[in-house]
């Protein structure tokens, strides 16, 4: 059934409360979104009717669960364009990139080699590799970005060589909503023999992703930030180099036999999902899925395009206050950081909060990126499907008493 995204936001209960005597302003999608109600009604179910460990169990009740855990996989599978053995269960994008760093790039690295990060990672994204250039003696190299907050292909162009043997950067920033060229920069990773690992936190959830057109080696994303339930997430890796990436936690159910000294493992999936996985966090995430499929990509994408334009216009004629990234645009997706001059970010977002605005304050797991700005914090208001002119309307009627209050 195609649902109306006008009136989504009533498929939300958690929106329809007041906070500090205003109604709930929810601008912190970028951090996580809020839960529909289809979702919540899939983890009662589940937990109501169909509660059994997975795979283990020869009885009926096991059978249904792990029938409505793997269906998930199929479905993650067709809405991302990959094969279902290709999609693996994790806690989140942070344990997909770690798994990727650890299980995969650690083994390959060789002292001198280089792996290519850009300046606008979350730490998900900049840590893991940074760890491992540490232990394997590979050279972390930066891709820098231009005064539109967009990556600097050119430099990008000249870092790349035959050493290069990752390349790993975001979809979407989480700070500056630029969206990524990420198939073009994978074609230039891929033309030098570099495997590309793309973060796709911000980007899931707010336009359709397809990896076979992509043909990314690896990709990661969140299920909480996609309108599904916290602890789970999902990695992509292509058939080939999932066979031949390790497993970085060790358990049951991985295995095909266990001997005193040593182990075979499972072909993947199984072979990275390590103990009682989430099992209903999944089936969350699958009726997640399936409510951003009824509302439509094209919907989604048109509202929340239009929210920003809005609230980028509106933003940009507060005197005293920068933006930070692309203008409102094709390259800029649904989140907006700015600072309001002479006034920390976390006073801002606490007196937006007195209006029942809730946006976020600091450095956003962006500290290299916040050190590039020449800032230590900045706030950031991040749209969802939910949101409307109304709430756009209430951000800016906040910030402009914001002004007033600390009289810049
Ligand atoms: N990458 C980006 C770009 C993000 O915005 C986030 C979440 N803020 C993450 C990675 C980490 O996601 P999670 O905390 O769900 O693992």
């Amino acid at each position: 059934m195609v649902k109306n995204i006008a009136t989504a936001r009533n498929d939300f209960p958690i929106l329809n409360q007041q906070i500090n005597g205003e109604p709930l302003t929810y601008l912190d999608n970028a951090a996580t979104t809020q839960k529909p109600q289809v979702v919540i009604d899939a983890l009662t179910h589940y937990y109501e009717t169909d509660n059994a460990n997975i795979h283990r169990g020869v009885y009926t009740l096991a059978e249904r669960a792990t029938e409505a855990y793997e269906g998930v996989r199929q479905q993650v599978a067709n809405f991302i364009n990959a094969q279902t053995d290709e999609v693996i269960f994790t806690r989140g994008t942070t344990t997909s990139l770690n798994w990727v760093a650890l299980g995969f790039a650690r083994q390959l690295l060789q002292p001198n080699d280089e792996i290519i990060i850009t300046v606008m990672e979350h730490h998900s994204n900049l840590v893991p590799w940074q760890q491992v250039a540490l232990q394997t003696g590979a050279k972390l190299r930066y891709i820098e970005i231009d005064e539109h907050g967009e990556l600097d292909l050119t430099q990008y162009g000249e870092l790349l060589n035959p050493k290069t043997k990752f390349v790993a950067f975001t979809h979407v920033s989480n700070v500056l909503g630029t969206i990524n060229p990420v198939k073009q920069m994978t074609k230039m990773a891929h033309d030098v023999g570099a495997y590309v690992v793309i973060d796709g936190a911000q980007a899931v959830g707010h336009f359709s992703v397809d990896m076979t057109d992509l043909d990314c080696d690896f990709y990661a994303f969140s299920g909480h930030k996609v309108y599904g339930p916290t602890g789970i997430g999902v990695l992509y890796g292509k058939r080939e180099l999932l066979a031949e990436m390790n497993p970085v936690e060790f358990g049951g159910e991985m295995i095909n036999l266990v001997e005193r000294q040593t182990t075979d493992f499972k072909p993947a999936p199984a072979k990275f999902e390590a103990g009682t996985m989430p099992i209903a966090q999944a089936i969350g995430l699958g009726a997640a899925l399936d409510y951003l499929t009824s509302l439509g990509w094209s919907a989604i994408e048109e509202h929340e395009q239009s929210l920003v334009t809005a609230a980028y216009q509106q933003l940009n004629k507060i005197d005293g206050l920068t933006i930070y990234g692309p203008a409102a645009g094709p390259t800029r997706s649904a989140l907006i950081t700015f600072n309001l001059n002479g006034v920390h970010p976390h006073d801002v977002a606490t007196v937006l909060d007195t209006q029942g605005v809730a946006v976020r304050a600091g450095h956003h797991c962006a500290q290299p990126l916040m050190q590039t700005l020449g800032v230590s914090a900045t706030t950031r208001a991040s749209f969802g499907l939910y949101n409307n002119l109304a709430d756009v309307e209430r951000l800016i009627a906040a910030l402009v008493e914001t002004k007033e209050f600390f009289q810049v």
